[in-house]
């Protein structure tokens, strides 16, 4: 079974999805993380995150740069949606994502296209929203608890120019599935998101196991 979420920074997509890949016991994929570890090459060979050139040779970074807590930055999360703009970038994440996809038993994938590119037969696609005054408060939140000093009003500013460079790109902009599920968590609790989307995905037969015509 592959199931696709997609969505906004900070929607709760990521939460949901490890906790669907827990449920169901199968391997997940944030694939948010492998546009951030681009970012973050880009900065680290000097580029420039709006070069094209610059962004696609960041693409042969080293498995190791995975495991780098900066990636979860806000800084990185910025550099992110910058060099994702480039088809030159996503084509070169496409295959590894489309491996990750296909291998036996399937998958649990979040990010933003998955459902609309990346794995657009997924059994289940799930577009997981919020507000962004919510959105800006639970990661205003997650950083003040990790020790960043941040303000609200920052984080509510970057949020909505990274809603507007991942929405309005011209390769693979984010936009839910025409048979995707939207599930809006503004006004739910962790626990009661992912009680949500599990019973989504519970309630969907898996193309695998249905009778064949
Ligand atoms: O999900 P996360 O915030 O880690 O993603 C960082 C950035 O990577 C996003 O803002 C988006 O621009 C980009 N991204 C993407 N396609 C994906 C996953 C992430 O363009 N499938």
């Amino acid at each position: 079974m592959i199931v696709a979420v997609d969505g906004p920074t900070a929607s709760g997509k990521g939460t949901i999805a490890r906790a669907i890949a827990a449920h169901f016991g199968l391997p997940h994929l944030d694939t948010g993380l492998l546009y951030r570890a681009v970012g973050r090459q880009v900065a680290l060979a000097d580029g420039d995150p709006d070069s094209e050139t610059d962004a696609r040779a960041a693409c042969d970074f080293d498995d190791a740069l995975l495991a780098d807590p900066e990636l979860r930055t806000e800084v990185s999360g910025g550099l992110a949606s910058r060099v994702s703009i480039h088809p030159a970038v996503r084509q070169a994440l496409f295959e590894r994502q489309r491996a990750f996809a296909g291998q036996p038993g399937g998958a649990v994938m979040d990010g933003r296209d998955i459902g609309t590119v990346i794995a657009p037969e997924a059994d289940v696609k799930l577009f997981v929203i919020a507000d962004l005054d919510e959105r800006a408060k639970r990661r205003f939140a997650e950083l003040r608890q990790s020790g960043r000093d941040v303000t609200l009003e920052a984080i509510t500013a970057d949020l909505a120019a990274r809603d507007t460079r991942d929405a309005n790109r011209k390769d693979a902009p984010l936009r839910a599935a025409d048979d995707a599920i939207t599930l809006d968590t503004s006004r739910l609790g962790l626990e009661e998101a992912v009680a949500a989307a599990i019973a989504i995905v519970s309630r969907t037969p898996d193309q695998n196991e249905r009778p064949q015509r």
